[in-house]
């Protein structure tokens, strides 16, 4: 079996490295504090200089290449795509386009009509829309077959009352791909459907609320008496829930998030190298040196697991069970790791960025509170294990 990439993947890899000296501060650290990719905005670029880095990327046609050329991509390998995030994601560089780019497109791309197809892949792939996921309700988490917000055809128009919440992004987003229940008389999965429409229609009102990084994030968002056009309905109705588990899927693979922590494993070794405690070099204590040696098994085991699913997506293998395993254990090793990170710099480890005295301007200690939303967001691991009992095993629900 032969792991390495062919010539032009790496002749590739050289041009975004390149990219991404040249366009990143001098200073960069790359606050990566998505464990589930990159590009959660970190405080490092902003605004209108974070915009701009993002429309280099849409020049390129990087952020969509995988995508077929006639909905706005480049018709280029899986392989090339998982090289761009890879670097991407090791770097810690802003600009993944968000879930419209990682998720939302992908779905559209299997479910959604011709016309859903041609505006918003090709609006997307140009960096021109956006999206939120509205999906999460207050009764509604890991039981997401239990969404209650309603949608009722009224004429020529659906009219869409009820309330999503930690809906990511939703005060910035051009549109929301949002999950009604449109039958409530069978069983609770099939009676739920799809919806896109802009998040400026009449009757939404996003509330932003901060995230454990304290970045304004989350919002909770109420529906009252939307009304949207047929068309917004995606696919058939009563089919949402297969509509969002494709979506889902596409969200749990996030191949690049073992490059997020393979460089923060390199971070930690060389802080323990450069460090001394008490006489001696961090670098020397057989009991960090253990953990050490340990994570970077698991971080090597992630990027084989990153490159099983590319393979099993450029020979168009269902990689539903892959994308749980990926997202469990993933997520849990980006805990794990900025947990032991933070442990083996002390009581120095919980300073925040600014403190002068943070170590790695505060890398691990950012890290640690991201983590913890990583093994939420998307189901939590609890849900993972289930899925994979069920699914994977075959063990009764
Ligand atoms: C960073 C982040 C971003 C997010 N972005 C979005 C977004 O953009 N859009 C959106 O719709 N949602 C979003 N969410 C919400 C996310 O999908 C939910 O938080 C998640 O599905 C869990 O739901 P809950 O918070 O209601 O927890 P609950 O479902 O109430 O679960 C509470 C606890 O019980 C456990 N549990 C529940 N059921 C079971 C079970 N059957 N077996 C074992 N354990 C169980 C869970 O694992 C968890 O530990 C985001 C969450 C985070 C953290």
């Amino acid at each position: 079996m032969d792991f390495r990439l062919d010539h032009e993947d790496e002749v590739f890899r050289k041009e975004v490295r390149h990219f991404l000296d040249r366009e990143l501060p001098s200073d960069w650290l790359g606050m990566s504090v998505s464990w589930a990719g990159y590009g959660a905005s970190s405080g490092e670029l902003e605004g209108e200089a974070r915009s701009s880095f993002y429309k280099k990327l849409v020049e390129r046609g990087w952020p969509t290449m995988a995508w077929p050329k006639e909905y706005g991509g480049q018709g280029a390998s899986y392989t090339h795509q998982y090289v761009y995030n890879d670097e991407m994601s090791y770097r810690g560089a802003p600009g993944s386009g968000g879930m419209a780019v990682t998720h939302i497109g992908p779905a559209i791309m299997v479910h959604g009509s011709e016309e859903h197809k041609k505006k918003f892949l090709g609006g997307i792939s140009r960096g021109e829309i956006t999206f939120a996921q509205g999906f999460s309700e207050p009764g509604a988490g890991s039981d997401l077959a239990a969404v209650t917000t309603k949608a009722v055809r009224d004429g020529d128009d659906w009219v869409i009352n009820g309330q999503k919440t930690f809906t990511t992004g939703a005060h910035h987003a051009d549109y929301i791909w949002l999950l009604a229940r449109t039958n409530p008389n069978v069983p609770k999965h099939k009676g739920l459907s799809m919806f896109i429409f802009p998040m400026n229609t009449a009757g939404i009102t996003a509330r932003p609320y901060p995230n454990i990084c304290d970045i304004l994030s989350f919002n909770d968002v109420y529906l009252d008496n939307v009304r949207v056009p047929k068309d917004a309905l995606v696919g058939e109705e009563n089919q949402g829930w297969y509509q969002a588990m494709t979506g889902l899927d596409f969200e749990r693979s996030g191949v690049a998030r073992f490059a997020g922590c393979r460089r923060a494993l390199e971070l930690l070794v060389r802080y323990m190298k450069e460090t001394r405690w008490n006489g001696s070099y961090l670098s020397e204590d057989p009991r960090h040196r253990d953990q050490l040696a340990e994570l970077a098994v698991e971080v090597e085991i992630g990027r084989l697991m990153a490159l099983r699913i590319i393979w099993m997506q450029t020979n168009r293998m269902p990689v539903s069970n892959a994308s749980s395993v990926s997202k469990l254990f993933g997520s849990e090793l980006a805990q794990r790791l900025s947990r032991i990170g933070g442990d083996i710099m002390g009581p120095f480890g919980t300073l925040r960025k600014d403190s002068k005295w943070a170590p790695l301007r505060g890398f691990f200690e950012i890290a640690y509170r991201n983590s913890v939303s990583a093994t939420l967001g998307a189901g939590t691991s609890e849900v993972q294990r289930n899925i994979l009992a069920q699914r994977g095993l075959g063990l009764p629900r």
